[in-house]
C-alpha cells in the first residue's frame, strides 16, 4: 500500500495560493525520491472545484485531491477547518503534512499536531527524506538563526512541518499521474460557530508585497538617514519593484515589518534582490538566500553578505543608489 504526503492547500480571495504550489513541488521531489509515495492535496472550499482548478494542482505535482466543501469554508474558521483535517487524518492516515507557514497554516497547524498526537516543524526552510526509515528531514533555523537543525520524528506519525511561502520552487517540468479526485461533505458535530472571523485586513502598502515581487530593493543600516529609504522607493517604483529591509531598519521604525527579510521577517525569492548597506547576518540571509540574481552594495568590502552575492559593488550605499537611480530615470526617459 502506498503511502501518502497532504499538502494543506491555501485558498485566498477564491484561488489556490501559490504557496500551495510551492510544497508541491516539493512534495513531488520527495515522493519520488522515496518511491512509494503517492501526493494528495487537502482543499478546504465552499465550492465546489473547477476543472481548471484541479487541473493545476495535477500538473504541479499532486496525484490526488480531496475536496472538502462546505459553506463555512467560504472564510477561515478555525473549528471547522480542525474538526475536517482532524476526521480526514485519522481515517487516511498520512505519514506526512505539509502546509504553507501562512497565518491559516501557522493557526492550524499545531492545533492539528496536538488533536493528532504528534509533532510539528514550524517555518522549515528545508525537506528531505530518509528512504529507509520514511523519516521526513526537516530544516529550520535553530537558537536564534545562529545554526541550522535537521529534525526527525521517527516515533510519531504523522510527521509534521509547515513551510515558508517562497522558500520552494514550483515543478517545472509538467507532472502527469493518476489524477485522483474526492471530494466530502463534511456534517460538523462540535459548535463551529463558537468562533468568527470578522474581518481580514491586510497590510496597507503603497507598493507589491515583497514576497510577491520580482525585484526587491532592500536597505540596511549602512543606509545611515531614513530620508535614503527614499532612493530605494524611487528605484522601486521605477523597476515595479518592492522596498525590503533588514531589521535594525524596521526595529528603529523607519518602514513596516511587512517589509522585513528574514529569519523574524519574511522569505523572498524575487529574480533581483539588491542589498543596499546590509551587512550579511545569517538571519538576513536565511529569508533571501535563493533570489536568483542577488546584488550587494557595501563599503566593507570584507562584509559576509558578498559571499552570497553574484553582483558586488562596494562604496558608499547613497551615492551608489544615486547613480542608480539616475541611470534608470534617463533609460526611462
Ligand atoms: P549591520 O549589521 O549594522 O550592517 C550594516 C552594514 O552597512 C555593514 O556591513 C556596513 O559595512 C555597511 N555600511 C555602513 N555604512 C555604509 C555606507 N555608507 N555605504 C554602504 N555600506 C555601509 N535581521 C534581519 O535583517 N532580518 C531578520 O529577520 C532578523 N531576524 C533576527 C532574529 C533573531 C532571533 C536575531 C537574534 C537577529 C535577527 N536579525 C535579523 C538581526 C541580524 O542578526 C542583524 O543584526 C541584522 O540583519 C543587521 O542588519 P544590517 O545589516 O542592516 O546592519
Amino acid at each position: 500500500m502506498s503511502k501518502d504526503i497532504w499538502v494543506i492547500a491555501e485558498r485566498r480571495n477564491d484561488e489556490i495560493h501559490s504557496s500551495t504550489y510551492e510544497l508541491l513541488g516539493k512534495a513531488r521531489e520527495i515522493a519520488k525520491k522515496a518511491g512509494d509515495f503517492m501526493v494528495w492535496v487537502i482543499v478546504l472550499s465552499e465550492r465546489t472545484m473547477t476543472e481548471t482548478e484541479k487541473g493545476l494542482l495535477y500538473r504541479y505535482g499532486a496525484d490526488g485531491i480531496i475536496a472538502a466543501v462546505h459553506e463555512v469554508f467560504q472564510r477561515f474558521n478555525f473549528l471547522a477547518y480542525l474538526e475536517t483535517l482532524e476526521k480526514l487524518a485519522k481515517e487516511a492516515e498520512p505519514e506526512i503534512i505539509l502546509a504553507p507557514a501562512t497565518t491559516t497554516g501557522r493557526t492550524i497547524m499545531p492545533a492539528l499536531a496536538g488533536v493528532l498526537g504528534t509533532g510539528l516543524t514550524a517555518d522549515c526552510t528545508g525537506l528531505d527524506i530518509e528512504v529507509e526509515t520514511g523519516n521526513l528531514l526537516q530544516t529550520r533555523p535553530a537558537i536564534g538563526g545562529n545554526i541550522m537543525a535537521m529534525i526527525k520524528t521517527p516515533a510519531h506519525r504523522p510527521q509534521m512541518a509547515t513551510v515558508r511561502p517562497k522558500t520552494f520552487s514550483v515543478l517545472e517540468e509538467k507532472y502527469d499521474g493518476p489524477r485522483e479526485y474526492r471530494e466530502i461533505h463534511p456534517i460538523f458535530f462540535s459548535k463551529i460557530d463558537r468562533m468568527e472571523l470578522v474581518e481580514f485586513k491586510g497590510t496597507p502598502s503603497e507598493m507589491k508585497s515583497i514576497q510577491d515581487s520580482e525585484i526587491v530593493i532592500s536597505g540596511g543600516r549602512g543606509l545611515r538617514k531614513p530620508e535614503n529609504l527614499e532612493l530605494l522607493k524611487r528605484i522601486a517604483k521605477l523597476v515595479n519593484g518592492s522596498v525590503g529591509a533588514s531589521r535594525p531598519i524596521v526595529d528603529s521604525k523607519w518602514i513596516g515589518h511587512e517589509c522585513q527579510v528574514g529569519l523574524s521577517g519574511h522569505t523572498v525569492k524575487p529574480r533581483v534582490y539588491l542589498a543596499a548597506g546590509i551587512s550579511g547576518a545569517v538571519q538576513h540571509i536565511a529569508g533571501m538566500q535563493t533570489s536568483d540574481v542577488i546584488v550587494a552594495i557595501n563599503k566593507d568590502r570584507n562584509a559576509p553578505i558578498f559571499d552570497f552575492s553574484d553582483i558586488g559593488l562596494v562604496g558608499d550605499a547613497s551615492e551608489i543608489l544615486e547613480t542608480i537611480l539616475k541611470r534608470l530615470e534617463a533609460l526611462k526617459g
